[in-house]
């Protein structure tokens, strides 16, 4: 066997969540990631709009996303090697019979900023006049870079010692004398505690492990990425969305993606893009604002992954030993990993919880895998 095959802690899944939980285990605690791709992020993580905003998301997201604007607004010195977050505001609309979704945005959002028509065609000129009676500007929203936030946390597990294999699926996990086996096409692989992190498959992990599954349940969202020349200024427009999330636009790296944030049921798989959500997207856009599209130039789909409550599972199971869940991140999962993986590692741990998480809000009752058991 090439490596060691005995682990205090084996993480199954290298996405951002996978990453970031090993990143503070390994500090202390001798730590293998478990990914059953050719590279880290090639699932969900590397299919993120990549957007932080603090005002979306159910209530343990919110707490997780707020107490993270620290971390990405002033990353540790030598986390990563440029800014983690480039400042975009916001812009929301509320379209014709959207009013019940404005109330909810009030209700749970923070530093919001109620504008004039004028002011909102102010800041973003192609915005249809007629399509919204109430514009909402959130300042506090920004573009993630997210694979360096993702490399940053695997060069942290990596500086700490911790080991992360590559094409190593775990094909069978067992409890046997105490500890978690598990067998991947790379070896057999030992420890007392087992993280699942692994996203869209977390039930299928379970029930290998014979531990009863969530009920969680991926679903696709397409992204479809148009040109923008000639417009003028677009680079710098605000991601703008409806408030009933029926479709977002914001540019990226000189283009603009949109979305029709459509949200299909599907089995875990390597998710592509739905050529029908995309043109949905676009046809919404274009009824929003006075951007014609007659182009795509390139699209991509990926697996936004809920439990039936819509919030995060984090927690050890009840039933199996040593068995920690680390799942159901849905749309916010990379806005509120830097909290989210300090809450989870004090989890397992076993130790206090940060305060800072719990003063943004955090319910324990809400995150825990006992609320479904
Ligand atoms: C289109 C889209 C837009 C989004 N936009 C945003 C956004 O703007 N902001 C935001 O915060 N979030 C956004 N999200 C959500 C965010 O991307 C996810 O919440 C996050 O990436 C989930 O990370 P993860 O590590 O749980 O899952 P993943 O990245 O999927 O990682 C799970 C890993 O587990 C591995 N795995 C599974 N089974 C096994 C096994 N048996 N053995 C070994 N490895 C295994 C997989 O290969 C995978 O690499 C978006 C998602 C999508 C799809």
């Amino acid at each position: 066997m090439p490596m060691s095959a005995h682990f205090d802690i084996i993480v199954i899944g290298a996405g951002i969540a996978g990453a970031s939980v090993a990143a503070h285990l390994a500090e202390t605690r001798r730590v293998l990631i478990l990914e059953m791709e050719d590279r880290p992020g090639f699932h969900t993580t590397g299919r993120s709009a990549a957007t932080y905003e603090p005002n979306y998301g159910p209530p343990p997201m919110l707490a997780f996303t707020r107490a993270s604007r620290d971390f990405v607004v002033n990353p540790p010195p030598g986390f990563a090697d440029g800014p983690l977050l480039a400042p975009r505001a916001s812009l929301f609309l509320e379209a014709e019979g959207q009013q019940a979704f404005t109330e909810t945005l009030l209700k749970l959002g923070a530093g919001l900023e109620e504008l004039t028509g004028r002011q909102a065609g102010n800041i973003y000129p192609v915005l249809r006049e007629g399509y919204a009676s109430r514009f909402f500007l959130d300042p506090n929203t920004g573009d993630i870079d997210v694979d360096l936030l993702h490399r940053g946390y695997l060069k942290l597990f990596k500086s700490r010692g911790g080991q992360l294999l590559t094409n190593a699926t775990a094909e069978t996990i067992e409890r046997i004398g105490g500890k978690w086996r598990i067998a991947t096409p790379q070896g057999v692989f030992e420890s007392a505690i087992l993280i699942n992190a692994a996203g869209a498959w977390g039930d299928l992990v379970a029930k290998k492990a014979g531990v009863k599954p969530i009920g969680l349940q991926p679903k696709r969202r397409s992204v479809g990425v148009i040109p923008v020349d000639g417009i003028a200024g677009a680079a710098d427009f605000p991601t703008a969305t409806d408030v009933a999330e029926t479709w977002y636009a914001k540019p990226q790296s000189g283009k603009m993606i949109v979305s029709s944030a459509d949200a299909t049921p599907v089995d875990p798989h390597d998710a592509y893009a739905d050529d029908m959500a995309i043109a949905e997207g676009i046809e919404r856009l274009m009824t929003a604002t006075t951007i014609e599209v007659t182009r795509l130039d390139h699209s991509w789909g990926g697996l936004r992954t809920f439990a039936p409550d819509d919030s995060p599972v984090i927690g050890y199971d009840q039933h199996a030993e040593g068995f920690f869940w680390l799942v159901g991140q849905g749309g916010y999962g990379i806005q509120s990993a830097p909290a989210l993986s300090r809450t989870a590692a004090a989890m397992v741990m076993k130790e206090k919880l940060p305060q800072d998480v719990m003063d943004a809000g955090l319910m324990l009752s809400d995150i825990l895998p006992n609320r479904f058991q």
